[in-house]
């Protein structure tokens, strides 16, 4: 290759100095933007206004036919349009909390909606549903469980204050996210949130949520906690509001072998949220005790413990106050599913290896009160909870009352 030589005979004179400056100035961002996106033959249309600084002094637009350009030093410049420019717009643009774009507008993964990201929060769009934005710890959440492609969908509303004036939320297509700064973020959706709204919403009795939904011991139960109280759903026992508790710990002697400890406790908790009371399982220990294995209950009757029962049940490490205790066994002398006579001011049962589904709930339910019935419909059967064969099985509202009653279980 030849050196490339200047031939000073060929001398453009159609270029004075400005002009000469400008073609060797790089172009401003938003117009390397707009270019990109096809200058005034693209679908942004012909500008509307000059390049504009914004009111910070830092920042700066462009506006066209169908949409805007916004940069700033520290995000770029990136294209606004359509009815998330308008939302971005009624919030008061870059000078809102969402301050600048961080992208252009970009299709959800799901091939629905659109979004703009910007620097304090984003605005999401659908079809169905419109534009609305979502910043914050309620974001975080929405971001934490999928965006759109979660249960929750796009959202229906603005971040809102809530009418106790304490609160924040979204609504969303599945459900809802609420937030305060004393319990954090939390979803609530389906027959609980339905449950949660009729009863007056943060209004309630309950407060906010302080968790998200929460599957119950394995099982087909489901549950969201709040401030003073739980919601419970199941597909059998439906949906069941819960102001009370037990805390029960587990002494294990000898494992379980029909049904494991979450299929019990899944059970236990099914049916005690017809009285309305949550179980806590809430510490899990393994006895080294084989000569209580196969423990002596005598008649099992209540007030009426065996030297071998008063020896099992002084095993409480971890308890306390009004906690309750279940040992497991190998089996009880005579044979029983369980027994729940204890030793006065240690409440708890005994249950074997080989105990029905029900068995738990069942000696939980003598230890709250409630004596034998004669109706395998119901917990409180004395025909035995094998023959129990409606999940689940009934709590008339007097053994509720009773059970709620119980010095042993507590107020949520
Ligand atoms: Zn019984």
């Amino acid at each position: 290759m030849s050196k490339l030589k200047i031939d000073p005979t060929i001398v453009r004179t159609d270029l004075n100095l400005e002009a000469i400056k400008d073609l060797l100035k790089v172009q401003h961002p938003i117009t390397q933007k707009y270019q990109s996106l096809g200058g005034s033959g693209g679908w942004l249309g012909p500008s509307t206004t000059p390049i504009t600084k914004c009111p910070d002094g830092v920042g700066s637009y462009q506006h066209y036919a169908n949409g805007s350009i916004y940069y700033h030093p520290s995000t770029g410049a990136h294209e606004v349009h359509g009815l998330i420019r308008a939302r971005w717009q009624s919030l008061g643009w870059e000078r809102s909390f969402l301050g600048y774009p961080l992208t252009d507008e970009t299709a959800t993964p799901d091939g629905v909606g659109r979004y703009n990201h910007f620097q304090g929060g984003s605005i999401y769009w659908s079809p169905a549903t419109g534009a609305w934005e979502v910043h914050g710890a309620i974001r975080t959440k929405y971001s934490s469980l999928g965006w759109e492609r979660s249960f929750l969908g796009y959202p229906l509303t603005n971040e809102n204050t809530t009418p106790d004036g304490v609160g924040r939320y979204n609504h969303f297509q599945g459900g809802s996210i609420y937030w305060t700064p004393s319990t954090g973020a939390y979803e609530v959706h389906g027959a609980i949130r339905e449950q949660w709204k009729n009863m007056g919403w943060e209004r309630s009795s309950l407060g906010y949520p302080t968790s998200d939904e929460l599957i119950v011991f394995g099982g087909a139960g489901r549950i969201s906690h709040f401030q003073r109280g739980s919601i419970y759903w199941s597909p059998t026992a439906g949906v069941r509001v819960l102001q009370e508790r037990v805390r029960v710990h587990v002494k294990i002697l000898d494992n379980p072998v029909s049904f494991t400890l979450n299929e019990q406790f899944a059970a236990m908790q099914e049916v005690f949220s017809i009285a309305g009371i949550r179980v806590d399982w809430v510490t899990t220990e393994n006895l080294n005790l084989p000569s209580l294995a196969d423990v002596d209950v005598g008649g099992c009757f209540m007030g009426q413990t065996t030297t071998e029962q008063n020896l099992l049940f002084r095993n409480r490490n971890f308890m306390s106050g009004n906690d309750l205790v279940v040992y497991y066994v190998r089996s009880t002398v005579p044979g029983y599913n369980g027994c729940a006579a204890f030793p006065a001011g240690r409440p708890g049962c005994v249950v074997v290896r080989s105990a029905s589904r029900w068995t738990l709930g069942h000696e939980f339910g003598h230890v709250l009160g409630l004596s034998h019935v004669n109706n395998n419909n119901q917990l409180m059967t004395g025909g035995g909870t094998f023959n129990i064969t409606n999940p689940p099985p009934d709590l008339t509202s007097g053994e509720s009352t009773t059970m709620r009653n119980s010095n042993l279980s507590t107020p949520l």
